[in-house]
């Protein structure tokens, strides 16, 4: 039997509705909600993120900053920068857009965003409450895992997750938030597949969490039958026609498209609950932002 395929659009769409009436009534109090991106220079990827993040302030009504110094500039300078937006009352939350030039270091950079604008939980500080079960901001991709995993009203406590990914933006964190749930949490990575472990872990777990960048990774031999499979990955990759030839567009370039990590029309007949990409885990992926940008603006003005 097909897998149950997780409608993410929608919970993400629920989310939004929700905040847009909280962002209301805080603007009614005087209280703005308001996001600062902190990008150097003009990297592709985040610059695309960049405009993802002022897309959807723009849709719900919160105040987007963009602070975008050149590629060139001193890494005291994109500090300065930093400390100013903590300063400034309508940012509630800024979020770091890597990678930074070579004479920046990411640290120095997310060591000075003030602890409650932190929304993506980058600083050591935060992550390391994290950690300990006292979250402030638990950061966005992973908090859209536990959402779709509390929707669809998972038992965390003896559950055998696999996380596939080790990251400390994606991975790392997700297992942690698990095990604060008392789940038993194996994190595989590329050096797991390296010495030819992955399938060990992978199948014997009732929910798997891939987020390793890699498309087709997860085929149906290393997915437990039943299985719920959240696939964090974002991959573009060439768009092939029935005998495997790429598709050309107008120009006669290869068209391209967006899949995840997991190979998702084998896998979905396998698995028992599995989310797709595109339209998958980065849609509530935004709203966790949004959400963490509402907190923070209600904890910097005292609001409960
Ligand atoms: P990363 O490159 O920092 O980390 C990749 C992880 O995958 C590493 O831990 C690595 O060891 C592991 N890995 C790589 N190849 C592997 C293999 N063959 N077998 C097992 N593990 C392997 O990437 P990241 O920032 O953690 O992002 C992971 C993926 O999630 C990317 O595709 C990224 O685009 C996507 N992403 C999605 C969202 C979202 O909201 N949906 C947000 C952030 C990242």
């Amino acid at each position: 039997m097909s897998a149950k395929v997780i409608d993410c659009v929608a919970i993400a769409d629920e989310i939004k509705n929700k905040l847009q009436k909280e962002i209301e009534t805080l603007k009614k109090k005087g209280v703005t909600v308001g996001i600062a991106t902190v990008l150097v220079g003009e990297d592709f990827g985040a610059r695309m993120y960049r405009k993802q993040i002022e897309k959807f302030c723009d849709e719900m009504g919160v105040q987007y900053t963009d602070k975008n110094p050149p590629a060139d500039a001193s890494e005291e300078d994109v500090v300065k920068d930093v400390k100013t937006l903590n300063e400034t009352d309508s940012v509630s939350g800024i979020i770091p857009l890597r990678p930074f030039p070579k004479q920046i270091s990411d640290y120095a950079i997310i060591n000075a965003i003030a602890l409650n604008k932190d929304i993506d939980c980058f600083h050591p500080y935060n992550m390391g409450k994290l950690t300990l079960g006292e979250i402030t901001f638990a950061p966005a991709t992973p908090s859209a895992c536990i959402e779709i995993l509390d929707r669809e009203k998972t038992n965390f406590e003896g559950a055998e997750i696999c996380v596939v990914g080790h990251s400390n933006i994606v991975g790392k964190p997700i297992s942690i938030l698990c095990l604060n749930r008392n789940a038993t949490i194996t994190t595989s990575h590329v050096f797991t597949s390296m010495a030819g472990n992955l399938a060990k872990h992978t199948t014997v777990a009732d929910i798997l969490i891939v987020a390793a960048g890699k498309a087709g990774l997860i085929t149906p031999d290393l997915v437990k039958e039943g299985a719920f499979v959240i696939d964090v990955g974002i991959n573009r990759v060439k768009l092939l026609d029935e005998d495997g030839n790429p598709v050309l567009n107008d120009k006669g370039k290869p068209k391209s498209k967006t899949v995840g990590d997991v190979d998702f029309d084998a896998v979905k007949e396998k698995a028992g609950r599995i989310t797709p990409v595109p339209g998958g885990v980065g849609a509530i992926t935004n709203m966790m932002l949004m959400r963490n940008a509402v907190k923070a603006a209600k904890i910097q003005h005292g609001i409960d």
